[in-house]
């Protein structure tokens, strides 16, 4: 017999991500198919990050330098702080664990998000057997800061807000967070509030330097998105000093492969490609959230590279996803998300936005909807 599974292991929730266009195009037979689900790069990889992989491709038999230092020094000079601020990851996903597992005793602390939010918080906190508060989000899915206060207390440890907001788009005044930070900094001084910033380029206005925030804040950010790099998977982290050291120490040496610190630090100074991901995203978002209006949808304001919906009253959002999915278009159905009556849609392409919206328009007015 081999040994048992762990309790809390055994009761865990997987990660759900978006389908993948190969699994699409093989089950329903199709030439094409436009994914829409993983608020990837409407314009691909940044072509200077592709270069650079291609350049380093003969060094891949080199173990990367411990602490990949060039990307940490041009992160924090991009940032203006210190490099010792700065942990780089694979993915932020790999950072959101690292600050779970070195922060938060399962014996004695909590962890606070909301509900619904971005799933890998709540996950790594049941993988890593700590107690998870989940606050409900206001009914426009604002963040209800007075209940994440309330739920606070000296045995928090880390709290994360996603700002904007995965699924819903909404990014809160910057100084409401920083009203948060302080109030949590009394209630729970030991508490680090985190700010995942995947979508920060796609917000209006820009955001302020991470030196303005409060001590006991840190900030998530990721090359994900519009950087386009989603596949090398890589993140950072902005930290208190002390905290970033840590979690350096309990990172696996390697994480971050050769390439994608390469790609990284090419894709930093590919501001051409940065400044078309982000008009790209900014007037295709413009196109979908009118186009989905007009066809009565009720769409939430989003600050990020995707839009969150609901149908016209009589629709059904999982028979929407499955018609559209035949025809080759993928979006993000959100069940796993609590949200069973909404859907996301990723910001794509023109041309991609354009199918999506014939193919919303074909799937409100067909025959014999039930
Ligand atoms: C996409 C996304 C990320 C990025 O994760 P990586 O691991 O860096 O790819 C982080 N947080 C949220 C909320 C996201 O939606």
């Amino acid at each position: 017999m081999p040994p048992q599974l762990l309790p809390r292991v055994l009761k865990l929730a997987p990660y759900v991500p978006g389908l993948s266009i190969e699994e699409i195009r093989q089950k329903y037979n199709l030439a094409q198919v436009i994914k829409l689900a993983s608020n990837e790069n409407p314009l691909g990889a940044s072509p200077l990050a592709q270069k650079a992989i291609a350049t380093h491709a003969a060094m891949a038999f080199r173990y990367p330098r411990g602490g990949n230092p060039r990307l940490a020094r041009k992160l924090a000079e991009a940032n203006d702080v210190g490099a010792d601020r700065v942990i780089i990851g694979n993915g932020s996903d790999e950072i959101i664990d690292l600050l779970i597992r070195t922060l938060v005793d399962p014996e004695k602390h909590n962890l606070v998000c909301c509900r619904p939010c971005f799933s890998i918080y709540p996950i790594q906190g049941a993988i890593c057997g700590v107690e998870v508060r989940r606050v409900p989000l206001n009914v426009d899915f604002s963040f209800d800061f007075a209940s994440l206060l309330a739920a606070a207390d000296a045995n928090t440890r880390l709290v994360f807000l996603t700002t904007p907001d995965n699924p819903s788009g909404y990014c809160p005044p910057r100084e409401e967070i920083v009203q948060f930070a302080r109030k949590l900094a009394k209630k729970a001084p030991d508490a680090l509030l985190v700010l995942d910033e995947a979508y920060m380029d796609f917000a209006e206005g820009g955001f302020p330097p991470v030196g303005t925030l409060p001590e006991n804040v840190g900030v998530l950010r990721t090359f994900s998105k519009s950087y386009g790099l989603a596949g090398l998977r890589v993140g950072y982290a902005i930290l208190p000093p002390a905290i970033a050291d840590g979690l350096w120490r309990c990172r696996l040496p390697f994480s971050v492969n050769i390439l994608a610190e390469e790609a990284a630090l090419a894709a930093l100074d590919d501001t051409a490609f940065r400044e078309a991901t982000i008009s790209t995203v900014k007037s295709g978002r413009e196109r979908i959230s009118l186009g989905l209006q007009a066809l009565s949808c009720a769409v939430c304001p989003s600050s990020a590279n995707f839009i969150m919906f609901r149908l016209p009253d009589g629709h059904d959002a999982g028979q929407c996803f499955q018609y559209l999915l035949e025809r080759g278009l993928i979006i993000r159905p959100l069940k796993s998300y609590d949200l069973p009556d909404h859907l996301r849609v990723s910001i794509g392409a023109p041309a991609e936005n354009e199918a999506f919206l014939t193919a919303m328009a074909s799937f409100l007015s067909r025959e014999g909807k039930t």
